[in-house]
C-alpha cells in the first residue's frame, strides 16, 4: 500500500528494544496473570488521567461491561447511548439482557447530542454511556447535569480517547467510571487485547477488583457473581513502556490534524468535505481523523485504486443492524447518525504518518474532485 491508513510497525521501530526487554523480563519471571507490572501500570494510568483508581481488565468491552456490571444492571433495565459507535458500546448492555436506548449525534462532533437525552430517560433507565468519538470528549458538563438531575450513572466510553480532555479534565475521569481499550489501534495500544476502567470511587474500586477475578475478594470465596477478565502482565509490560510516549504521541496526532487542514484549505476542498471540529476547550486526540466527504463513496473507490488507506467508521448505524432490528427503530428515527454513516470518512493520521504521505492523500482527494 502506498499510504497506510495504520502503520504499527512504525511505532515498534523507535521503541522497540524497551518493548523486547519488557516483554523478556515477564518471560523471565514467568508470572503471567495481574501481579506487580499490572500494578504498576495501574497506578501510573490513574496518575496519568488524574484520577485515584485504574482496574486493568481484558478489553475496552469488558470495562464497559463491568462497569454495568457493578451498577447492578438488570434485565429490562434501560441505558442510554448513541448509535454511532463501535458495536460493543451497546452490545455489553443486550449483554445484560437489558435494553439499549439509541440518542442521536451531533453532526460537528459526532458525539452524543445531550439535548436529546433528557427525552428518553424513563424510571428503568440505569446510566447513560456517551463514547468520546474519534478521541473528543462529549458534552459532559450537560450530560452530567441531566444524569445527576436524574439520580442516572454516566459511564464513558473513553476506548478511543485517553489523553484527551474537556475543560482541563481528561476524559474517563468525569462519571462513575472511563472505560479504555488498549485494542492495539487505539492511541494507547498494546500487543493484544486489553483494557482499563478508570474510578475515583474507593467501593467501586473494591467490587471492580472483585468482578473481574470472577466475584471473589479472597480465593476461592465468592461474594459476587463475576467474570474472568484480567490484564496481563505481558501486556501492562509492554503498555507501562508506550504510556511514557503517550503524551508525544497524541501531539504528534494534533499536529498532523492541523497539518491535513492546511492542505485541505490550500487545495481548495473545503466546499467538497468538512473536517473534524474541536470544540472550544475540548483537547482532541484524533484516534481517528474523520472528515465528511461528498460523493464519499465514489471517493473511496478512487482512493482504492491510488492504493492510499482509509475506512469507514462505522457505516451502519447500530440501531438498524441486523441483531437490533427486535427493539423496533426504523431508517430515519435517527437521522444524523444515518447521515454521518453516509458521509464519513477517516483518513492516515498515526504519529509517525509523513508528511508527503498526507500530501498524497490530500492530492488524491483534489484529483477525485477534480473529476466529479
Ligand atoms: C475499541 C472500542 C471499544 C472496545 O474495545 P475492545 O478493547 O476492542 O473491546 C468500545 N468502544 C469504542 C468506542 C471503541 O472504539
Amino acid at each position: 500500500m502506498k499510504v497506510q491508513l495504520l502503520d504499527l510497525k512504525a511505532q515498534f521501530k523507535g521503541i522497540r528494544s524497551e518493548v523486547l526487554s519488557a516483554i523478556e523480563g515477564v518471560c523471565e519471571d514467568q508470572g503471567f496473570i495481574l501481579g506487580q507490572r499490572v500494578a504498576d501500570l495501574e497506578a501510573d494510568v490513574a496518575n496519568y488521567l488524574g484520577c485515584k483508581y485504574a482496574i486493568g481488565v481484558a478489553s475496552g468491552s469488558d470495562a464497559l461491561l463491568l462497569s454495568l456490571m457493578a451498577l447492578d444492571l438488570q434485565p429490562g433495565d434501560e441505558v442510554i447511548t448513541v448509535p454511532f459507535t463501535f458495536f460493543s458500546t451497546a452490545g455489553v448492555v443486550s449483554r445484560l439482557q437489558a435494553t439499549p436506548v439509541f440518542v442521536d449525534i451531533q453532526a460537528d462532533t459526532f458525539n452524543i447530542d445531550p439535548e436529546q437525552i433528557e427525552q428518553k430517560i424513563t424510571s428503568r433507565t440505569k446510566a447513560i454511556i456517551p463514547v468520546h468519538l474519534f478521541g473528543q470528549c462529549a458534552d459532559m458538563t450537560k450530560i452530567l447535569d441531566v444524569a445527576n438531575r436524574h439520580g442516572v450513572k454516566v459511564i464513558e466510553d473513553a476506548c478511543q480517547a485517553i489523553g484527551a480532555g474537556q475543560n482541563g479534565q481528561k476524559a474517563g475521569t468525569f462519571g462513575y467510571t472511563g472505560c479504555f481499550s488498549f485494542f492495539p489501534s487505539k492511541n494507547l495500544g498494546g500487543v493484544g487485547d486489553g483494557g482499563l476502567i478508570a474510578t475515583n470511587d474507593e467501593t467501586l474500586r473494591e467490587l471492580l477488583l472483585a468482578l473481574r477475578v470472577h466475584g471473589s475478594r479472597s480465593d476461592y470465596h465468592h461474594d459476587h457473581i463475576g467474570i474472568n477478565s484480567r490484564l496481563d502482565a505481558l501486556e501492562a509490560s509492554v503498555l507501562l513502556v508506550k504510556l511514557q510516549h503517550l503524551q508525544g504521541w497524541n501531539e504528534k496526532r494534533a499536529k498532523n490534524a492541523a497539518y491535513y487542514e492546511t492542505l485541505f484549505a490550500d487545495a481548495g476542498l473545503l466546499e467538497r468535505v468538512t473536517l473534524p471540529h474541536t470544540v472550544p476547550g475540548n483537547v482532541h486526540v484524533f484516534n481517528q481523523y474523520t472528515i465528511r466527504a461528498q460523493k464519499r463513496d465514489q471517493l473511496m473507490g478512487y482512493l482504492k485504486e491510488q492504493d492510499i488507506g482509509h475506512k469507514v467508521y462505522y457505516p451502519v448505524p447500530l440501531h438498524l443492524q441486523e441483531c437490533y432490528q427486535p427493539l423496533g427503530y426504523q431508517k430515519g428515527d435517527l437521522p444524523v447518525s444515518e447521515q454521518m454513516a453516509a458521509d464519513v470518512l477517516s483518513l492516515p493520521i498515526y504519529p509517525e504518518l509523513p508528511e508527503s504521505h498526507m500530501e498524497m492523500v490530500v492530492g488524491a482527494i483534489k484529483d477525485f474532485y477534480g473529476k466529479h
